[in-house]
């Protein structure tokens, strides 16, 4: 079954299919731009996947398990899959994967007016962006479970997921929290910032900006300390509490 190929337009066609029944079938997923989205809406989407790209080849051969998870914590990656070390030795039916999708990505796609793309295609919508993480995120199973190794950056990936879902190439360019922070704050990592901490007036340099921003400020009392023996103290505040001086 792995030697599918699909051309485009039959690629396009049964995308449609699966947003159209996403919609009807999830609480959470009504149009492209959807609000909300749990875990379950995955479940679900792993299911519509299996039955109409894969003519339901998980549901009557694999008899391991996949787990689908949201993720906060990925910055960089849309997406990650797991399994343990040496599958090959692992029986099929205790073979594990364990997918994470990351929400900044998805939450952060209409903050930036310019075009997305991941896998070298444009994502048209939150949903449509949704999609093309998972059809990722789902080739790196499928690899694993017919090479025991899995690398998006080399090319049995690439002609994989190519054949399956046109995809040519390995990286997104969907919107990053540093990307959606600069863009709605104004903020970048190195810049000179104050905010108010326990009443009192506190200045430091951002060094690390996800959901919130780290910021270090020079303090004797601080556990950190840089390469010239100065320390200092690490906070985590949100965006919108900090000043650029
Ligand atoms: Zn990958």
């Amino acid at each position: 079954m792995f030697n599918i190929k699909y051309d485009l337009n039959t690629i396009d066609e049964k995308r449609n299919i699966i947003k159209n029944k996403l919609f009807e079938n999830s609480a959470n997923i009504k149009q492209v731009d959807f609000t909300q989205i749990c875990n379950s809406d995955l479940y679900l989407l792993y299911k519509l996947y299996d039955e109409i790209f894969f003519n339901s080849w998980f549901a009557e051969n694999f008899k391991g398990k996949i787990t689908f998870k949201f993720s906060k914590q990925l910055t960089r990656a849309a997406g990650n899959t797991t399994t343990k070390k040496h599958i090959e030795k692992i029986k099929p039916e205790e073979v594990e994967f364990q997918i994470k999708i990351s929400l900044n990505h998805l939450f952060n796609f209409d903050k930036i007016d310019r075009d997305k793309y991941v896998g070298g295609i444009q994502a048209k919508s939150k949903l449509h962006s949704l999609m093309l993480v998972f059809e990722h995120e789902i080739c790196h199973v499928i690899e694993f479970l017919i090479c025991k190794k899995s690398s998006c950056k080399k090319e049995p990936f690439k002609k994989l997921i190519f054949n399956l879902f046109g995809q040519n190439e390995s990286t997104h360019k969907l919107v990053t929290s540093r990307e959606a922070s600069f863009a709605e704050y104004g903020l970048v990592v190195g810049n000179k910032v104050t905010f108010e901490f326990q009443g009192k007036q506190i200045i430091g340099i951002i060094n690390n900006i996800n959901k919130r921003a780290t910021v270090m400020s020079q303090n004797n009392k601080g556990n950190y300390m840089d390469r010239n023996g100065q320390h200092y103290i690490k906070y985590y505040i949100p965006l919108n509490c900090l000043t650029k001086i």
